[in-house]
């Protein structure tokens, strides 16, 4: 399914994300990269050592939850958006999900927006919690979306679509 349409299949996301107990503890970073490419700056802009390639740059990486702070460098830093922070210790009704964001204009802190999965197709509306404007990480932005808990492992992107 990736390799024909871009879209990694349920059992590929699920074995990229932590089990609910470590994301219930506290932001950890999420790495959706399942293709092998010539690529590196999740785990050189890690200074904690949470993600591992090897000596072989074409590797996939591979995290060590245990390490990880949810500082969201990495998110900032990987040029195919792969990477998102999530975390279950804020509510018992939501995900805080903070995704890269290159768009223009950003969206505004307490504004809803349209979640999407990970083809476009609409999910639900969704808040937006906060918004990072990184200049300090280059130039990609962070937005932290109040994700639903059942759609964990659908939800991907917003739409700056207002609703409501
Ligand atoms: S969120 Fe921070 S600590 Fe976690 S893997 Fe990314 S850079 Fe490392
Ligand atoms: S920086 Fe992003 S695209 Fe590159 S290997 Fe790391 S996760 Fe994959």
């Amino acid at each position: 399914m990736l390799e024909t349409t871009g879209v990694p299949t349920e059992e590929q996301i699920k074995n990229v994300f932590p089990p609910m107990e470590v994301i219930n503890r506290g932001p950890v970073a999420v790495i959706e990269c399942f293709q092998q490419i010539p690529c590196n700056p999740c785990t050189t802009s890690c200074r904690f050592g949470a993600i591992y390639i090897g000596e072989d740059i074409n590797d996939l990486p591979i995290m060590d939850v245990t390490r990880c702070t949810g500082c969201g460098i990495c998110l900032t830093k990987c040029p195919g958006l792969a990477i998102t922070i999530i975390d279950g210790s804020k509510s018992e009704d939501y995900i805080y999900f903070s995704i890269p964001y290159e768009m223009s204009p950003l969206p505004k802190i307490g504004s809803v927006v349209k979640a999407l999965d990970r083809e476009g197709k609409y999910l639900t509306d969704v808040k937006v919690n906060n918004v990072r404007s990184n200049k300090r990480f280059d130039r990609t932005n962070i937005v932290t979306l109040e994700v639903p808990r059942d759609l964990i492992y659908q939800f991907r992107n917003i739409s700056m679509e207002v609703s409501g």
